[in-house]
């Protein structure tokens, strides 16, 4: 065993512990003194690591080395965002809670699902908040989540962590690929096109707005005057499989389908749809209705003729 393994368990205590490196070796040195010698270098260092309550059983991986179905994962990271504390009522009737996170590192982010009492009362104490760089020990891969559950660890980390990749990480994929909670994005055919169905929402928090006798409310901020919004179900067809999609505002006007209002304007557009192919990114959910996977679609840009070309040559 050479100095280099000696130096990454050095590097690794003084990550961990946020002792200075030379702090560490001096320890060691005591410690081989007090032995007189009879030990290594590298087995002074653990036996330190060890008294400091540092283990290196569970190696910490990066986020883009996370795999499906892995256990025991154990990774840090900063939080780069954080739901509200949910409540929900468990098929024993108790009252569950939950929150969901996004963390980061410098090579991908994931969403991090916390069910423990224990991890959740560090949220709600403000002990763990958004930018705060977060140790996590023994989670399990659910599709592309981290859950942490009451064998789970969760606590906060001196560690520093400067530079995070905080874009949404997308796949490209057929959807007989997708799977839950993945962000993906496919070329596909519209096949089957549904009526634009609108609703209003609150100007400040977007949430949907109440119809009253006289205008609109807010459940949060009373009497508003609402934005209208629009939303369209497609069915998307790849040639690997067919999807139920959704679509919101920002994505539907990736379409072109010009005024959404002017009915007579629609039933040309709907029918221009089908057949059409654009390349659409999004969210694969659960529709809890259908008790379906659902494409949340948030972005749809037109084939670009170039590719599509490089593409057909190379197929040909
Ligand atoms: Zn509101």
């Amino acid at each position: 065993m050479g100095d280099e393994n000696y130096d990454k368990i050095v590097e690794k205590i003084s990550k961990s512990s946020g002792l200075e490196k030379e702090e560490i070796e001096r320890r060691v040195e005591a410690k081989r003194a007090k032995l007189a010698g009879l030990i290594s270098k590298e087995g002074a260092a653990q036996v330190i690591a060890a008294e400091l309550g540092i283990s290196f059983d569970n190696e910490k991986l990066k986020i883009d080395e996370l795999l499906p179905g892995m256990r025991k994962v154990n990774i840090i990271g900063k939080i780069i965002s954080l739901s509200p504390v949910r409540t929900f009522t468990t098929k024993k009737g108790d009252e569950g809670k939950v929150v969901n996170l996004i963390v980061a590192d410098d090579t991908s982010n994931i969403k991090v699902v916390l069910w423990d009492t224990n991890h959740i009362s560090l949220v709600e104490k403000g002990e763990i908040k958004e930018d705060s760089v977060i140790e996590i020990g023994n989670g399990s891969m659910r599709a592309n989540e981290i859950h942490l559950g009451s064998f789970s660890e969760l606590k906060p980390s001196k560690e520093k962590i400067e530079k995070v990749v905080t874009e949404k990480i997308v796949k490209e994929k057929n959807i007989a690929d997708f799977k839950l909670s993945d962000s993906v994005s496919t070329r596909a055919f519209v096949v089957q096109a549904f009526e634009p169905k609108f609703f209003h929402v609150c100007p400040e928090c977007k949430k949907k707005a109440t119809q009253e006798a006289e205008g609109f409310s807010c459940a949060e901020h009373g009497k508003i005057n609402p934005e209208k919004k629009a939303l369209i179900n497609l069915v998307l067809d790849d040639g690997t499989e067919t999807i139920r999609s959704v679509l919101f505002q920002e994505a539907i006007s990736g379409l072109n389908m010009g005024d959404l209002e002017d009915s007579e304007n629609l039933i040309i557009q709907r029918e221009n749809l089908l057949g059409s192919e654009f390349t659409f990114s999004g969210e694969v959910r659960m529709n809890n209705f259908f008790n379906n996977p659902e494409f949340i679609v948030g972005n749809v840009k037109e084939i670009e003729p170039d590719k599509l070309l490089a593409k057909l040559e190379e197929e040909n």
